[in-house]
């Protein structure tokens, strides 16, 4: 198993992290609202109506 953050082995006092370090952001991440919040993403799911992300593709 690997950590999630940064992809090294994990530490069986971390785990699923390989230090304090990268749990501590992985934590930041939660706290950022970097992940899902559900009762805060319904509401923009219902009210705002975003066409997928479309990028401009750049080719030689
Ligand atoms: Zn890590």
């Amino acid at each position: 198993m690997s950590c999630p953050i940064c992809g090294e082995d994990t530490l069986q006092a971390f785990r699923p992290f390989c230090s304090k370090r990268c749990a501590d952001i992985d934590l930041a991440k939660w706290l950022n609202g970097s992940y899902s919040v559900p009762s805060q993403r319904e509401e923009d799911a219902e009210s705002v109506q975003e066409p997928p992300e479309s990028q401009p593709l750049r080719r030689h």
